[in-house]
C-alpha cells in the first residue's frame, strides 16, 4: 500500500539533498518520479531545486502539477513517485489533494519540509501533514552546543528576531537552525555564552 511520507528537518538539516537523492534512486531504477516544489518558493529561481551542498535538479510546481492531474487517478498511475520538496509552504488543501494521490492514485508520496516557523509555530502545510502523513520522519541536525536543533531562528544584525511574518520572501534576514534552550536565551553561538 502506497503511503504518505512527512519527512521534516530544521534548516540544514539536508532535507533537499535527501529529497534529490530519493528522486535520483527512481530515475536510476528507471522509475516515473517526479519531483515538485510550491510556487512560492522561489529563492532558487524557475522550477529548479537546489541543496546547500551543491546537488540540483529541475522539478515542476506543485500547482501545476494539480492543475493538470485533478482527479484523474487512473491518468496519474504513470507515475511511480512523487516526491515534494518545501512542503512547509503547501496548503491543507494541497496536503488533502496529495493525500487523495496515495489513497486513489496509489502512489507513495515523500514531503520534505520544515516542521516549525521562526515562532516555533506549526506552517500550514507541515501541520496537515504532522495530522494525516501515514510516516512521520526527522531529520536531525545539531545546535552548535551539540544538542538536537529543532528551531528555526530568524536572523537580523546578529539578533534572533521574534516578530514578524510568517514567510519573508527576499528579506535581509537568515535562518540558523539552534534549540530550543538557546533560541529562548537568544544565544547564537558559544561566544554568547559571555553575555549571561
Ligand atoms: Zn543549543
Amino acid at each position: 500500500m502506497a503511503k504518505l511520507y512527512f519527512r521534516y528537518g530544521a534548516m540544514g538539516s539536508s532535507k533537499t539533498a535527501n529529497a534529490l537523492m530519493v528522486h535520483y534512486n527512481y530515475l536510476e531504477r528507471g522509475s516515473n518520479a517526479v519531483l515538485l516544489k510550491p510556487k512560492l518558493e522561489n529563492r532558487d529561481g524557475e522550477k529548479i531545486i537546489k541543496s546547500r551542498i551543491g546537488l540540483e535538479s529541475e522539478c515542476d510546481y506543485v500547482e501545476d502539477f494539480i492543475a493538470d492531474i485533478g482527479t484523474d487517478w487512473v491518468a496519474a498511475k504513470k507515475y511511480d513517485a512523487v516526491i515534494v520538496d518545501e512542503c512547509q509552504f503547501l496548503s491543507s488543501e494541497q496536503v488533502d489533494w496529495l493525500s487523495d494521490l496515495v489513497d486513489y492514485a496509489e502512489i507513495p508520496v515523500i514531503c520534505y519540509g520544515l516542521r516549525t516557523d521562526f515562532q516555533s509555530k506549526f506552517f500550514p502545510g507541515s501541520m496537515r501533514l504532522m495530522e494525516i502523513a501515514n510516516k512521520i520522519e526527522e531529520i536531525k541536525t545539531v545546535c552548535w552546543c551539540e544538542r538536537k536543533a529543532e528551531i528555526n531562528a530568524r536572523i537580523h544584525d546578529g539578533k534572533i528576531v521574534r516578530d514578524g511574518e510568517q514567510v519573508m520572501m527576499g528579506g535581509n534576514e537568515s535562518y540558523i537552525a539552534i534549540c530550543r534552550k538557546h533560541f529562548k536565551l537568544g544565544m547564537l553561538s558559544v561566544e554568547d555564552t559571555d553575555k549571561v
